[in-house]
């Protein structure tokens, strides 16, 4: 089983978790218990303590890029946990700025932690064993997004165009999926997915993290038309995609004008498991047993994403908007939608509230 847990990202599923610019997830699978990015501060810490998550048990840290909304909490792990090993570019020590406003401002990380043993220096590409493969090296972007296009770097004296070769993306392999998780997709969201299919040798069945549709300093959404052409190139490969941080809100409802079901926002709070077994619905019913999964030839609401044989199911798809499996992991359970088809006297549970007590139970509440 797979289990993402997004500790910080731009946005929060509940007043429960706070939140800031920047991005980390917490990834658990069978062989794995780790961090993709370590958010702008010590925040990530915080809510891992809330979701129950013990980070001194991590043992193995993604460092996307050398930019201080992905690294800027390394001091804070390094201080809860001295066995993990962190891979990064080594790139990604260099000095990085924005240039939105005068002088340009420092973005990078912190330099002095670059002698840190817990380091593991990456080259263009690194298989880390059967779960976990690394790759960069994304030719850039030869016509650099507005976003891109006030990012720079410091190399050799000169300040330049940022070529973002301290960027590395993460090809999971678990639960029989492929699933490839980017930070800020600074080479492009199209363009890292099309090297993770060459790599594959298909599209990834998940797509994860910032799209980069939107730049933090100046606080602009990429035009429309940059938005609408990443979804051109984002359509046809039949994969899910799951976004958040510098994907900024406006492109996002833009992308879901394009996607529809096949994206998913994931907030700070949201959890995502894949290959769970037992759990078949995203609101408690059990499909096992259930005539119209042969009748109607009925996937379930989580396969068809939120769309099972009576038609669009509103449960299904708030559950899955909110980036969560089922709903026993919504901070709103039970919710009163969830209610009123739980207990519904006609086509409600027996007894009534069945339903919601199966999402208790699977969310181990
Ligand atoms: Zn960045
Ligand atoms: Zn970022």
């Amino acid at each position: 089983m797979l289990r993402i847990v997004t500790l910080v990202e731009n946005t929060t599923s509940s007043s429960e978790y706070d939140c800031k610019h920047g991005l980390s997830f917490y990834v658990e699978t069978p062989g794995h218990r780790m961090l993709f990015d370590v958010g702008p501060n010590e925040l990530f810490l915080e809510n891992a303590r809330k979701k129950g998550i013990d980070l001194a048990a991590v043992d193995t840290v993604i460092l996307s890029h050398g930019h201080y909304d992905h690294g800027g909490g390394l001091e804070a792990f390094f201080a809860v946990n001295q066995t993990a090993k962190v891979y990064i570019r080594q790139t990604a020590f260099e000095p990085h700025f924005s240039r939105v406003g005068d002088p340009p401002k420092y973005i990078g990380l912190d330099k002095g932690l670059m002698d840190n043993a817990q380091f593991i220096f990456t080259g263009d590409e690194l298989v880390i064993d059967d779960e976990l493969h690394l790759f960069s090296a994304v030719e850039p972007d030869p016509v650099p997004s507005q976003s891109n296009g006030a990012l720079m770097m410091e190399k050799d004296g000169q300040m330049m165009q940022d070529d973002f070769v301290h960027e590395q993306n993460l090809i999971l392999s678990v639960a029989g999926e492929k699933i490839l998780m980017a930070g800020c997709s600074h080479a492009g969201i199209d363009r890292i997915q099309k090297k993770a299919a060459a790599i594959i040798g298909r599209a990834p069945d998940r797509v994860i993290g910032g799209f980069h549709l939107y730049n933090p300093s100046a606080q602009k959404t990429e035009p429309d038309e940059v938005v609408d052409e990443t979804a051109r190139a984002l359509l046809p490969t039949g994969s899910l995609y799951y976004t958040c941080h510098c994907t900024g809100p406006k492109a996002f409802d833009r992308l879901k004008i394009h996607l529809g079901d096949r994206l998913s926002y994931m907030a700070t709070g949201s959890e995502l498991l894949i290959g769970a077994e037992g759990i078949d619905t995203r609101c408690g019913l059990k499909c096992e047993g259930c005539e119209y999964v042969q009748s109607c030839g009925c996937g379930g609401c989580i396969a068809t994403m939120g769309k099972p044989f009576h038609g669009d199911c509103p449960v299904a798809q708030c559950c899955q908007n909110k980036g969560f499996t089922h709903c026993g992991q919504c901070p709103d359970l039970p919710c009163d939608l969830l209610t009123q088809y739980s207990c519904d006297s006609e086509h409600g549970d027996n007894p009534a509230g069945a339903r919601i007590e199966r999402c208790r139970k699977w969310a181990g509440k």
